[in-house]
C-alpha cells in the first residue's frame, strides 16, 4: 500500500460487519479511512498502516464535511463511501418508542449516509468518478407473518426501505457521471446488533453470514464489475452477485433487484 492507493471511507468502521469491511478493504490494497463514535474501539485497527481513524458522529453534517475535507487534502481523493453505521433502536410496539428513539433511528441510518454522500458527492462528481454503498438490510420489505413471530422494530424497518430507495434516486441522479450507488444487505451476521435481537436464532447455523462476506461484496462493487447495474439492491450471502457481470441485462430488463409494488392485476370488467 502506498499514498496513491484508492481511498475507502467507511462509517460503523470500529465494530461487527463494519470493522469486518474496513479490514478486507485494507487487506485488499486501499487506504482505510475508519469512522466511528469511539476513539478507544478504533484503537487496534488504527494500528495497521493504512488505516486512518476519525472519530464522530455521522449525525453531525458538520463533522461529517469537515472530516471528509480534511481526509481529501491530507490523504486524497475518496473513492469509496461506505455507509455502514446504523442502528436497530426499539424492537416492539411503536407506540411504546419515545418520539426521540424512533426518530434516533432515522437520524443514523437515514440522515447519517445522506450527511456522508452530500459530503462526499461533489469531489467524486468533479473526478467524475467514485463509488458509494449504503448498508440496507431486508427487513426493508421482508413480509411480516404472524406465523413467522419475527421481531417488528418500525423505525428500523422504514429506515432500511428509505435507505434502498435513497441509493436509487441518487444513482439516478448521478447516471452517466461515473459514480455509482449500491444499497446491500451483508446477510444476517452476528454482531451486538444481532445478539439482542436475534438470540434465540443464535446458535441456528443455516442463518448467519460471516461478517466478512459484506467486504468481499464491496470490494467486487468497487472493480467497477457491475457498475452499469448502479441504484441495485444485492444481498451478499442470498444474491449469486458473482453472476451479475453476465447477468446485466437479465436483472435491468426484468427490473430486479429494487424495491417495487406488486398489486392486484385488473379485473375484466374493470
Ligand atoms: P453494530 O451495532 O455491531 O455496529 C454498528 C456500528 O455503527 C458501530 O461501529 C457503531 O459505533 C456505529 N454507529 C452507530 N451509530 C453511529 C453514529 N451515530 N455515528 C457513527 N457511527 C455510529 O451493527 P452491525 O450489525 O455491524 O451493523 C452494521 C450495518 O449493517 C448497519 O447499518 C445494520 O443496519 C446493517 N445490517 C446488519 C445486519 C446484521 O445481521 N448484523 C443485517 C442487515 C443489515
Amino acid at each position: 500500500m502506498n499514498q496513491n492507493s484508492p481511498i475507502a471511507l467507511v462509517t460503523g468502521a470500529s465494530q461487527g460487519i463494519g470493522r469486518a469491511i474496513a479490514l478486507k478493504l485494507h487487506e485488499a490494497g486501499r487506504q482505510v479511512v475508519a469512522v466511528a463514535r469511539t476513539a478507544s474501539q478504533l484503537e487496534e485497527l488504527a494500528s495497521l498502516s493504512g488505516v486512518f481513524p476519525i472519530t464522530l458522529d455521522v449525525t453531525d453534517a458538520r463533522a461529517v464535511a469537515e472530516a471528509v475535507a480534511r481526509v481529501e487534502f491530507d490523504l486524497g481523493p475518496i473513492d469509496l463511501l461506505v455507509n455502514n453505521a446504523g442502528i436497530s433502536g426499539s424492537v416492539g410496539p411503536t407506540w411504546l418508542n419515545t418520539p426521540g428513539d424512533w426518530w434516533r433511528v432515522f437520524e443514523v441510518n437515514v440522515l447519517g449516509t445522506f450527511h456522508c454522500c452530500h459530503s462526499v458527492i461533489p469531489a467524486m462528481l468533479s473526478r467524475g468518478r467514485g463509488q458509494i454503498v449504503n448498508l440496507a438490510s431486508n427487513a426493508a420489505f421482508y413480509r411480516l407473518d404472524e406465523e413467522e413471530d419475527g421481531p417488528i422494530f418500525s423505525a428500523y424497518m422504514a429506515s432500511k426501505a428509505a435507505v434502498i430507495r435513497f441509493s436509487e434516486a441518487l444513482a439516478f441522479e448521478l447516471r452517466e457521471s461515473g459514480v455509482s450507488v449500491f444499497a446491500i444487505s451483508p446477510g444476517m451476521v452476528k454482531t451486538e446488533m444481532t445478539a439482542s435481537i436475534f438470540s434465540d436464532l443464535w446458535n441456528d447455523p443455516k442463518i448467519w453470514a460471516p461478517p466478512e462476506l459484506a467486504g468481499n461484496l464491496i470490494e467486487f462493487i468497487a472493480s467497477g464489475a457491475i457498475n452499469e447495474l448502479s441504484g441495485r439492491y444485492i444481498h451478499a450471502s442470498s444474491d449469486d452477485w458473482k453472476s451479475f457481470p453476465k447477468r446485466t441485462e437479465e436483472i435491468l430488463v426484468n427490473d430486479l433487484n429494487a424495491l417495487r409494488m406488486t398489486s392486484m392485476p385488473k379485473t375484466q370488467d374493470s
